[in-house]
């Protein structure tokens, strides 16, 4: 048993605290990290709100790198001494998804069994299955994926949530290819990686839609050819007049409301794909005429967790990154210790920094 600190949510909406955290040896099948960095996301904000689920305490922290520091057994391939990003989909091979050769959707994604703890025993449920805002933490075996140790852990660590989520949203699930025309509506750091994603796949069009000039003036270093301040004009007539009053192929939702949901439905070309990477709540509707859907033809889709194969997609972006190909180190606002954790909140709200970076 190993005791560390770590961020914990305690009650809904109440400001976390910094307490002793009781971590695991690993047992089979297991891996302990030794955290380096872990990036600051919207999602850790939601769960201290309760808005992911009412298991509290919460662990929070899940964008994060680090070094394997020992391993259970039945731990394939992982020895100590690696450097991994945790991620949180860890494909079981048996699901109906993994079996039909689809582990990118896994349905019953891998975590490790022991529980870490309170002093106390009480048991803490780690967001998103991982729990990285924590000297330690203890994951399943496959959520630790191997990349290539001269990546800076401060960025490689984005890689495990939001940066994957919007890369995967435009070159997974969007399957933009080169010459394609995008439009990414919201640039926060997913909206941003969906950009970085677009180039990174030759689209010759990206569109980047905000109401934030500053987050747009970002937008542009990460690759947006143009940009809309939906604030001053409207993104569809603005979207439209950018490529020919057609619309773009591929539209990416990277807010998760029904108003910008409805931009990137009637943004797009004929034919062309939605996709919705931006968390919407559970009292959000949507209303389009049935018609319309069916008229514009094309695809509607979800991206969860930018439909990525961890095992795949890691290393590679890792290499792409150190290639000086793709600017990860662009995503990392500011490094802060654990106890800075709340106060980054506030920035994150505020639209101040595309990432604050807990390093260790
Ligand atoms: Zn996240
Ligand atoms: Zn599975």
């Amino acid at each position: 048993m190993n005791e560390v600190r770590g961020v914990i949510a305690r009650r809904k909406g109440a400001p976390v605290t910094i307490e002793p955290v009781m971590v695991p040896d690993p047992g089979p099948g297991e891996a302990l990290v030794r955290v380096q960095a872990c990036g600051v996301c919207h999602t850790d904000l939601h769960y201290r709100e309760g808005a992911i689920n009412d298991d509290f305490p919460f662990l929070l922290g899940h964008e994060a790198a680090g070094v394997v520091e020992r391993v259970g057994s039945d731990a394939d391939g992982l020895a100590p001494g690696d450097f991994v990003i945790i991620a949180w989909r860890a494909p079981c091979g048996g699901c109906r998804s993994c079996l039909r050769g689809r582990p990118w959707y896994c349905f019953a994604s891998r975590n490790a069994k022991q529980p870490m703890t309170l002093q106390d025993s009480t048991p803490l449920s780690p967001a998103l299955g991982i729990g990285a805002f924590a000297e330690l933490t203890l994951v399943d075996s496959g959520q630790a994926v191997k990349v290539d140790p001269a990546a800076r852990p401060e960025a490689a660590g984005l890689v495990g949530c939001g940066v994957m989520a919007g890369l995967g949203a435009a070159l997974n699930t969007g399957g933009v290819s080169r010459g394609d025309s995008v439009a990414v509506i919201g640039c926060g750091g997913v909206g941003d990686a969906a950009i970085a994603g677009a180039r990174l796949a030759g689209a010759h069009t990206i569109i980047a839609v905000d109401i934030d000039d500053r987050k747009l003036e970002w937008a542009r270093e990460f690759g947006a050819t143009h940009t809309i301040n939906g604030a001053q004009t409207d993104p569809v007539e603005g979207i439209r007049e950018i490529t020919g009053g057609n619309g773009v192929n591929v539209a990416i939702e990277a807010v998760g409301t029904p108003k910008t949901y409805e931009q990137a439905f009637y943004a797009r070309d004929l034919a062309g794909t939605v996709v919705l990477v931006g968390v919407p709540s559970p009292d959000m509707k949507i209303e389009i005429p049935l018609l319309e859907v069916f008229g514009r033809g094309g695809t509607l889709k979800s991206s969860w967790y930018g439909d990525c194969l961890p095992s795949r997609d890691f290393p590679m972006l890792i290499d792409l990154y150190l290639q000086g190909r793709l600017d990860l180190d662009r995503f990392v606002s500011e490094t802060i210790s654990l106890d800075d954790v709340e106060a980054s909140f506030h920035k994150m709200e505020q639209g101040e920094v595309l990432r604050s970076v807990v390093v260790f």
